[in-house]
This record gives C-alpha cells, structure tokens and sequence, in this order.
C-alpha cells in the first residue's frame, strides 16, 4: 500500500498538512502559516506550492501521490469546488479545487473544515460505532457538522451545521454574525473569555481561565461558565430535536476543558429533554488534526466516486 492523498486543513491563521494513507492513516505531517492579511490570491498560492511539495515529497519517499483534499472554512461549495464565502480568509468564489487539479495533475476536493472534521470523527475518531454523529467545535465560534453513514451533511446551500447561530437568548448580546443572543455569542470559548474580562475588568482572560478559576470558587468566573453551559445545552437540544443523533462529539479549543465541560453540559442537556432521546456525550479524539484527515478522506472519496 503506498498510495497517499495530500491534505490541507487551511484556517485563519496556520495550515494543517499530511500525506495520509488510504486507511487513514498518517504518513507525513507539517504547518505552515496562512498569512491571511497578504490577501486571498497570496493564499491559493500558498496552497498549491504546499500542496505541490507535499506530492514531491510523497514521491521522494517513494510513494504515490492518488488525490489532493482541501478545507477551508465559511461557506463551500463541495459539488463544484468553490471556497464561496470566508470571513478569516477572505475568499469570495474561487475555484480551489480546479487550481489544485491543475496545478498537481491530480483529482482534488475541497470541503469545509467543520464537516470534513465530523466526517473524520465519526469514521476514525470517537464516533466510530455510531451511524448518527454531530461533531460540534467550539473554538472561536461553534460549528457543526451532521454525519451520517459516514457521510457529511452540507445543505443546499452548502451552509448546514450552524448550531452557532441558533437564538437562545432573543435580545442577548449581540454575535459576530449580526444577530443577537445566539449560541456563539454566549458559548463559544471566544465569548466566554470576552464575558469574563469585561465583567472582571481583566482583559486577556481565556475561557480556559474561567473554567479554571469557576473551579477554584471565583463566583464570577462560576457565574459566566454557568451562562455559558446553559446557552450551549439550549442549542444542543434545538439541534438534537432536528437530528436526533446517537453521539455528540464535542471538539475544538473549548473541549481542552475535558470533563469540565463535558459533564455539566450533558447534565444541563438532560435537565431540558422530555422525550428526546439523548446522544452519547463524548471529547472529540483526533485533536486538530481532523480536518486534515477530514480532508483527506474526502479525497478518497472523490477517487472513489470517478473511479
Ligand atoms: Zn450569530
């Protein structure tokens, strides 16, 4: 077996990249920075010059280059390849997937960072068993992806998955995305840190403090990760009455905090269901390396597809 598929996982600020095997598995991994700020065509070009080293290197360590998969995140356009819409990268419409076809040679993918993430947890992270999975990150903003059969859910729009955005506090603090009172804008670990500082008239504090110091009796810091879990468990409710998955995969920066998050969000869940029947409740298990495998995947199975 010496077939791989180079991968990219491009974010805001570094890109994520491997040459992983056919089953998933890693061969070679490396980071680069986006350098966002150069402007989105300085970023494709990025792209496709770490994308073209990584086939040279697949080839020098003796191996064959099958496919490229790319993610990137905002709004994508998987069926015909376009990164539609990204706020942190600023791209508008452009063609990633035919650049890179004709810049390696090879069939390519692009896919969003978020789904292709839940797509590599549920088939080789902590939602292997399990036909029905929600992979949800909760970084700087909180998205999700639905997974099901081991295929991820993109909408007609290619926007599905945006638990983020759901209202749970009409009237709240106002979000990033112009509304108010949104999951993110009280949940993510983002808004929790902002919560914290300016209540606490400490700037610089991170949602791994107050949960930190929510620990250590800080009725402040208690008070803020309270609001929080709540926010994130309306929302979850809202998105597990839609989907009615067997297993939440809670990923991204704020699952750093491991049981602290975990248990007391899974206990709100369950203060707030009647009938629903609920998921299991579990830390994602590839860290930040899923979107690149995510990537990868995605790749593979796009050679599957046109083979
Ligand atoms: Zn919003």
């Amino acid at each position: 077996m010496n077939q791989v598929v180079v991968a990219l996982d491009v974010g805001g600020t570094g890109m994520k990249c491997a040459l992983v095997r056919t089953d998933g598995t890693v061969h070679h991994t490396e980071r680069h920075p986006t350098q966002a700020e150069r402007g989105p065509e300085a970023v494709l070009d990025t792209i496709l010059d770490v994308a073209s080293g990584l086939a040279d290197k697949a080839r020098a360590d003796g191996l064959e280059p099958v496919a490229a998969g790319v993610a990137v995140p905002g709004v994508v356009d998987e069926e015909n390849g376009l990164a539609v819409w990204s706020s942190n990268i600023g791209f508008r419409d452009v063609p990633v997937r035919a650049c890179l076809q004709e810049r390696l040679g090879l069939p390519a993918a692009l896919g969003h960072d978020v789904r292709v993430g839940g797509i590599a947890e549920a088939r080789l992270g902590a939602g292997q068993g399990h036909r029905h999975v929600l992979f949800v990150a909760i970084g700087t903003g909180i998205a999700s992806a639905l997974v099901v059969d081991g295929a991820g859910y993109s909408g007609a729009h290619g926007a599905a998955g945006e638990v983020g955005h759901i209202v749970v506090r009409p009237g709240g603090p106002v979000c990033g995305c112009g509304l108010r009172g949104c999951v993110e804008a009280i949940g993510s670990a983002k808004s929790i840190g902002r919560r914290y500082a300016e209540r606490a008239g400490q700037p610089g504090a991170t949602a791994l403090d107050v949960v930190t110091r929510a620990a250590a009796g800080d009725e402040l810091a208690a008070t803020v990760w309270r609001e929080a879990i709540e926010a994130l468990a309306d929302g979850l409710v809202t998105a597990q009455a839609l989907y009615d998955v067997g297993v939440l995969v809670l990923g991204g920066g704020l699952a750093q905090a491991g049981d602290a998050l975990l248990r007391p969000l899974e206990q709100a869940f369950h203060d707030r269901i009647s009938f629903h029947r609920a998921p299991e409740f579990v830390r994602a298990g590839l860290g930040d390396e899923a979107g690149c495998i995510g990537a990868a995947l995605l790749a593979l199975d796009h050679l599957e597809r046109t083979a």
